[in-house]
């Protein structure tokens, strides 16, 4: 297995888009204040945005399938098991630090003890979701029984939910319950990378009869990553457009004072978990500077910020990772699209806070188990939620349930989740990153021998 190159030729110069978040904001703000916008307008003008959120989802697919294929094919089944192996072990660590320094700081700082659920505005329908239930649709996820179908699930539809066939078994299935067992706009992706685990697997062991199918895989990953670059050529348009549809959209912009402590703590959760802990962990493992690192992810965080969805900055996350960063490619394909997917350390953190913040509205004292079983259940809950917008509030029913509390004041914390969607969303992001580079280290012996063994000129530690 390997035996071919997958070093990157190009270099890939970093952020051309350089922000267009600012220059967004100035916009939103702008039109909001001198034009008086109809709702057809405020839909015409988000249209540049959704056109860019349509063409990182449409690439989606092709690279999770040809970058897991290929990753895995290009290792032997021994090492890609060590890497998976370490992989998870990093991603469940971080995730659990996540979740602890949450609870650390919503129980310092107790945003909801000064006010009660009554003071603040419910929003939107509740979910209804259970730990069992997700946990048993993440595993029937993982084994589609149809991979067409795994690819291009139907969301289902509320109005009609006879009308489009089960994607998981989750009863009263709704188009957010799709967000739940690690969907991503209609595609399984927990399912395929099952999959092509195994595809890859495969192909590595029949020798010279697999390679055709190798490079055919290769190929196609390559010519979506050339999609992306010209993708990323428009995102600073459609970024721009993203934000100020946005903030012409946004309705309460009152609930952000009301909700303010509950924020900042999150915030401030996110901002330690991503300028210490992880840089701390990356550090006494890498030995690298660890903001260099982020630095080279910037585009990336920068998009995930926008568009709050791991799986649609995917395609960015690759190209950062392994144009600037330098991380070997046999470990970013194999490492990005499974972290993008399970992966959630910002979200696990928010799922945390909000729970206990919820418990502190309503004056409910949460005892030592119930603690423990909230950190339990915000891993599970980030594990199940898919990287799309929002995934995280659903599966935070779950979360609340297991402790009791009702499932419907999570439509308490509904009107701000927009905002905090998006900087969890960075979190996961960058996690996933750091989780490639620190996967590599641990294991640049292995790779390293396969290297020797097979000749390659293989890409290059950071
Ligand atoms: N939007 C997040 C992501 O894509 C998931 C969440 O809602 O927390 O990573």
């Amino acid at each position: 297995a390997g035996k071919y190159s997958m070093c990157s030729t190009h270099r890939y110069e970093p952020s051309d888009s350089s922000s267009p978040d600012v220059p967004g904001i100035c916009l939103g703000v702008l039109v909001r204040e001198y034009a008086s916008l109809s709702q057809l307008d405020k839909q015409y003008f988000g249209f540049p945005g959704e056109i860019l959120m349509r063409m990182l989802k449409l690439v989606i697919l092709p690279l999770i399938i040809s970058s897991m294929i290929t990753g895995v094919a290009a290792l032997d089944s021994e090492v890609s098991g060590k890497i998976g192996l370490r992989a998870v072990i990093y991603y469940f660590s971080t995730t659990v630090i996540a979740v602890i320094l949450g609870i650390i700081l919503v129980m310092t700082i107790k945003p909801g003890v000064s006010q009660t659920a009554d003071n603040i505005d419910r929003t939107g329908t509740t979910p209804n979701v259970t730990t069992v239930d997700t946990l048993l649709d993440l595993v029937r996820n993982m084994f589609p029984e149809n991979l067409v179908q795994a690819c291009f699930q139907q969301v289902r539809d509320l109005e009609h939910p006879s009308s489009i066939p089960l994607s998981t078994h989750t009863e009263n299935i709704t188009k957010e319950y799709m967000i739940i067992g690690s969907y991503s706009d209609g595609i399984n992706v927990l399912g395929l990378i099952v999959f092509c685990v195994a595809f890859g697997l495969v192909i590595g062991k029949m020798g010279e009869k697999g390679r055709i199918l190798l490079e055919f895989f290769d190929a196609l990953n390559e010519a979506t990553m050339k999609l992306v670059q010209i993708i990323m050529c428009y995102m600073p348009i459609g970024i721009l457009f993203l934000i100020a549809a946005k903030i012409i959209e946004v309705e309460d912009w009152d609930i952000f004072k009301k909700m303010g402590l509950y924020m900042v703590t999150v915030l401030s959760g996110l901002a330690i978990h991503a300028t210490i802990c992880l840089p701390l962990i990356f550090f006494i493992i890498v030995r690298k500077n660890p903001y260099t690192f982020t630095l080279g992810m910037a585009q990336a965080l920068v998009t995930a910020l926008m568009i709050s969805s791991s799986s649609a900055t995917l395609p960015i996350t690759f190209r950062c990772a392994e144009e600037n960063n330098r991380i070997d490619k046999r470990i970013t394909r194999f490492v990005l699209p499974v972290g993008a997917t399970i992966n959630m350390d910002g979200t696990a953190l928010y799922e945390a806070v909000a729970a206990i913040f919820i418990a502190q509205l309503n004056d409910f004292t949460l005892d030592v188990g119930q603690i423990v079983t909230i950190s339990i259940t915000a891993t599970v809950a980030s594990i199940g939620a898919a990287g799309v917008p929002n995934a995280g509030l659903v599966t935070m029913v779950i979360v609340l349930t297991a402790v009791g509390l009702p499932a419907n004041d999570v439509t308490l914390i509904v009107a701000v989740d927009w905002l905090l969607d998006r900087f969890r969303t960075m979190i996961n992001v960058l996690g996933d990153a750091y989780g490639a580079g620190i996967v590599q280290k641990l294991s640049r012996r292995e790779l390293e021998r396969m290297d020797l063994m097979s000749d390659v000129d293989v890409a290059n530690p950071f």
